[in-house]
């Protein structure tokens, strides 16, 4: 096991004045703060609308949720990184998207008032709102992923829909998740996370911000990274409330 002594990251947040719907810059104040508990430094960089970013000059990419209007009003801006967060995916860079942001990641939103934006496609997903008058999907959720039991929150009126070939996040134990009918719940591409769930998600799922944070290490210095095991007590506590709060609802 690698002693972390000179290691560093950096974090491009995405749009972070804008894409920030209930709390999501959580996450990226989580990875920073479990990343300094490994004696690695983790510099957070906001990208916001207008700005040149290039996800080669990062290790990880995050980006959090919004409203109709604020995706309309990033959307377009987005659209400019494409090809650079397309390779940067295909390449393992580890990012996470949510909610809003998790709709940009795919093909398409269509909005409540039926206008479409077009998205990056790093997630074969289709996301449709079927308008305003229509039920939102709102509440805690628990979900099986390859990390295990992972909790959160949703609030979204979007309902996004897998292609065959396109792997989901996890599946839902309670909860909506991406449409209240497949049973699925976000979607992943190689090391890109997509998700409903805002939380915010990371600081109660530390498995998830280790993840991002080993991916990121071992593909920056080229060696195998496993991070020591962290107390985790708060996270855990955090983690086994919102479960019970999940459970006692269903
Ligand atoms: N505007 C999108 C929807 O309603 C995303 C909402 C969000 O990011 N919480 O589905």
């Amino acid at each position: 096991m690698q002693t972390v002594t000179n290691w560093s990251l950096r974090i491009a947040h995405l749009y972070s004045n804008v894409m920030n719907i209930y709390g999501d810059r959580g996450n990226t104040i989580a990875l920073q703060y479990r990343a300094q508990l490994h004696g690695i430094q983790c510099q957070i960089s906001k990208i916001e609308k207008g700005e040149e970013f290039e996800p080669h000059n990062f290790d990880i990419v995050v980006i959090g949720g919004g409203q109709d209007r604020e995706q309309e009003y990033i959307g377009t801006d987005l659209a400019r990184h494409s090809q650079s967060l397309m390779h940067a995916v295909e390449d393992g860079q580890p990012m996470l998207a949510v909610c809003g942001g998790f709709q940009l990641f795919g093909k398409s939103y269509e909005k409540a008032n039926g206008q479409k934006i077009t998205g990056l496609g790093i997630f074969d997903i289709e996301s449709i709102h079927p308008g305003e008058n229509t039920k939102r999907c709102i509440g805690n959720v628990l979900l099986q992923t390859d990390f295990g039991e992972v909790v959160g929150f949703e609030n979204h009126g979007g309902r996004s829909y897998l292609a065959k070939t396109q792997k989901p996040f996890g599946t839902v134990i309670t909860g909506n998740g991406n449409n209240s009918e497949d049973n699925y719940e976000g979607a992943q591409t190689h090391n890109a996370i997509g998700t409903y769930l805002h939380g915010s998600l990371l600081p109660r799922n530390p498995k998830i911000t280790d993840f991002m944070l080993e991916t990121a290490l071992h593909r920056k210095y080229n060696k195998d990274i496993t991070l020591p095991t962290l107390k985790n007590l708060i996270e855990e506590a955090a983690h086994k409330n919102a479960r019970a709060r999940t459970l006692k609802n269903h």
